[in-house]
């Protein structure tokens, strides 16, 4: 058990890669903060993972409001006993062109992919100093966190900015044995890429099957979706890394679409 008796706030862990994370660490022994915006999902997958003999709960929470993420982190804070682990991992797409992006939807997807990393962080970072036991943050990039797609300028934008992020986090919290890291997984199809596959097929004036094979898996170097089991990995690595030599960095989990 790599993560016994770690606590673990993960958001967006209600659906998709986060619930795989959940799942995961629950089983290294982890006990897990399901933070969702969707609480009734939340509440289910709490649900699930004590049905296997784990401890969890779920919150409610949107991670662009800061009260909200303030209230949920100190709830399951004092439900488990300080916070050892944030995975800032809640998002969605919209694909626009940029000359037709909505300056609010524009906002929108700052607001949840860097101001949500922002607060969680803020608010699980002064947990993890107080207890004086060192603490993982890892963010959800992409591919995109390295490499633009058409259509898709903020998260784009809040993909790459997440590396700032993390890497600023690495410095100010390695003399509190706090690290930063960064996922940067390529395509998973959880709902929010089954979503965009008919959105970008209607785009680009193709096919739901070109947009996977064409667009999606076009540069891997086996035309495989990346998994959620494959992403939930990478997390335990970083979660479970005993010292501040793994900090400040993005690692690319996708097939190989992008190799550096
Ligand atoms: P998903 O849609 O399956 O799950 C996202 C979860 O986030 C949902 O449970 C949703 O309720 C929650 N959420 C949305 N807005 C929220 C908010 N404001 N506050 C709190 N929770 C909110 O999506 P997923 O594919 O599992 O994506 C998870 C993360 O992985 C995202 O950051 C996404 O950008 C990133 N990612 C996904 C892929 C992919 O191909 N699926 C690839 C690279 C990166």
């Amino acid at each position: 058990m790599q993560l016994k008796d770690k606590v673990a706030y993960i958001t967006g862990s209600a659906s998709g890669i986060g619930q795989e994370i959940a799942i995961l660490f629950a089983q290294e022994g982890a006990k897990i903060i399901i933070a969702d915006l969707n609480k009734e999902a939340a509440d289910a997958t709490a649900a699930e993972l004590k049905a296997t003999g784990a401890q969890a709960i779920g919150v409610g929470v949107d991670v662009t409001n800061e009260d909200q993420v303030n209230a949920s982190v100190e709830e399951g804070a004092a439900a488990f006993g300080g916070i050892d682990i944030l995975i800032s991992n809640a998002g969605i797409q919209i694909v626009h062109p940029v000359e037709e992006f909505s300056f609010a939807d524009w906002k929108k997807m700052l607001a949840i992919h860097l101001d949500g990393a922002f607060l969680t962080t803020k608010a699980c970072l002064k947990h993890m100093y107080a207890q004086g036991r060192g603490g993982s943050v890892i963010y959800m990039g992409s591919v995109h966190s390295k490499e633009a797609s058409l259509l898709k300028a903020p998260y784009v934008t809040a993909k790459h900015g997440l590396i700032g992020l993390a890497k600023t986090v690495a410095k100010e919290g390695a003399k509190h044995g706090v690290r930063a890291n960064v996922i940067c997984p390529g395509f998973v199809r959880t709902p929010l890429v089954e979503k965009q596959i008919p959105e970008q097929a209607k785009t680009l004036g193709i096919t739901e099957q070109e947009v996977i094979k064409n667009v999606m898996l076009k540069e891997t170097v086996d035309g495989e979706f990346t998994t959620t089991e494959d992403v939930a990995r990478v997390a335990l690595l970083f979660a479970g890394f005993p010292t501040n030599a793994l900090t400040g960095q993005s690692l690319v989990v996708s097939h190989g679409w992008f190799m550096q």
